[in-house]
């Protein structure tokens, strides 16, 4: 219990702001403190984020750099390109007739 009691009211989450005395567990980082309810929560949106894949070419996360939308439906950096080309090009067909 050396500097526990001490130092215990003073620490705060530096997500949630819950204390010591809200909290079960509280790992201390270099400038920041993060609680067990707090990892749970960010465990579990890094998952989500990693299971999203684009509903145009069906690669991952991680596979590309960006992914956008939601709730029903993501595309990827590179479709948003190749769906501007596209756009592009349909724009000057029609154009030209
Ligand atoms: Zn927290
Ligand atoms: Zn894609």
């Amino acid at each position: 219990m050396v500097g526990e009691t001490a130092l215990g009211h003073e620490i705060r989450c530096s997500f949630c702001r819950k204390s010591t005395d809200e909290i079960r567990r509280l790992v201390a980082g270099p400038d920041a403190f993060i609680c067990d309810e707090c990892t749970a929560k960010f465990l579990e949106a890094l998952r989500k984020d990693r299971l999203l894949a684009c509903d145009w070419c069906g690669k991952k996360h991680e596979d590309v750099r960006s992914i956008l939308g939601g709730p029903t439906a993501f595309i990827c950096d590179e479709c948003i390109e190749l769906c501007a080309d596209i756009v592009r090009e349909e724009t000057k067909a029609i154009a030209r007739k």
